[in-house]
């Protein structure tokens, strides 16, 4: 949302640093060397704006982009994106002239997707729809099984018609790449391997960002990164090398001193146990902030940084405010108006995520709606 007035803060600034996002592109496509490094912009490039997130990884030579559905790669066209754009829900019932229309490639997940995406290209042979297939190893959400894939690779292979079709890469996806010593990744790598001889001349691709650290056997020819190049941990257990990519600034409306024994907001869910200044700010769950950082008497939530100190949340989050302690941080020189840092360089979106119980892909995909957002 951009704000039309002049010369008033606003209340709450989304601080989107292309410039990090391109710096976390080289260093995944530094890891993988030889192997091509796409780029996932799916839902809206993880909330943090798919145009943005493509034009800026472009100037790194990024040429394969992957997004969701057919309506995200539309509008990411219509924008102007021209490159290699692919769509992991595939070729579904009556999407095939848009595929074509679009310049778009679908990721066929079944046998059924695989022969409508047949059946559109013989209707048209001049303006063929390039693909990739999907072979599941283990996560049991889209792709072919194992069984389907030897079955299409011996029609693929043999038939004189299909083989003009083409299908440009061939990919699984990792279902525990976030956990390294996970007996899965194994598993789906030899599977993988399997499948590769199925296909010898089509480039092979398994990693997502998490995959992409389990070493360069699970490179391939492609990688498709996501969380890592927005700043977000792939693997648990290990220092994220990552830059964070966003900063989330909220402003302060009010700041007063409670007592001993009074409570904070809904449910007066906590009775505070000392004199403490409550800072209120422009931030709520409508925001995409989550409720459930809610602090109460028992548990613990979340929390901020001003002047790069922590400061916890107090009470329950508000859908559109939220009440923090600055009693041990206020130096006397806290005052209505300053930012908090929501996130940023001392409160990582994995930090939110680990308080919040969720994971930094949550915590990106839900940053709301009501942000001025900058990009630098
Ligand atoms: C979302 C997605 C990715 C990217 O995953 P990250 O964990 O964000 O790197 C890659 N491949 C597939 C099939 C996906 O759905």
């Amino acid at each position: 949302m951009q704000s039309k007035l002049v010369n008033v803060s606003p209340r709450s600034v989304l601080t989107i640093d292309l410039g990090a996002l391109r710096q976390n592109y080289i260093t995944l496509k530094t890891k993988v060397g030889s192997a091509q490094c796409a780029a996932v912009i799916k839902a809206n490039g993880y909330g943090l704006g798919a145009i943005h997130v493509a034009q800026a990884l472009r100037q790194e030579d990024c040429e394969i982009f992957f997004v969701a559905s057919l309506e995200e790669a539309v509008t990411l066209r219509d924008a102007g994106l021209q490159e290699t754009l692919y769509v992991f829900d595939g070729l579904t019932p009556k999407t095939g002239p848009y595929f074509r229309q679009y310049h778009l490639r679908p990721v066929l997940n079944s046998m059924a997707q695989f022969s409508e995406w047949c059946e559109e290209n013989l209707k048209n042979t001049e303006a063929l729809i390039l693909a990739a297939l999907h072979v599941d190893t283990g996560m049991n959400r889209l792709g072919v099984t194992y069984g389907e894939a030897e079955r299409f690779a011996e029609d693929y292979n043999l038939s004189s018609a299909s083989q003009k079709l083409p299908i440009m890469h061939v990919m699984s996806h990792l279902a525990c790449a976030d956990d390294s010593h996970h007996e899965m990744n194994i598993k789906q790598y030899e599977q993988f391997e399997n499948i590769t001889k199925l296909f010898p001349n089509t480039l092979k691709s398994l990693s997502n960002s998490a995959g992409i650290f389990l070493g360069s056997n699970f490179h391939f020819d492609l990688v498709r990164p996501g969380i890592s190049l927005y700043g977000g941990r792939a693997q648990i257990g290990s220092r994220n090398p990552m830059q964070p990519v966003v900063k989330l600034e909220s402003q302060i409306l009010q700041i007063r001193e409670c007592q001993v024994g009074e409570t904070i907001g809904y449910g007066a869910t906590q009775t505070f146990t000392r004199p403490t200044t409550v800072a209120t700010i422009g931030l709520g769950y409508a925001d995409g902030y989550f409720r459930c950082l809610s602090v109460s008497n028992q548990y613990t939530g979340g929390y901020v940084a001003i002047h790069g100190k922590r400061a916890p949340i107090l009470g329950r989050v508000s859908m559109d405010l939220v009440g923090i302690d600055i009693t041990d941080v206020k130096d006397g020189s806290v005052t209505v108006g300053d930012y908090v840092e929501v996130l940023g360089s001392h409160i990582g979106i994995d930090d939110v995520a680990d308080w919040a119980g969720t994971i930094g892909y949550e915590v990106l995909t839900n940053l709301g709606g009501r942000y001025t957002r900058i990009y630098k």
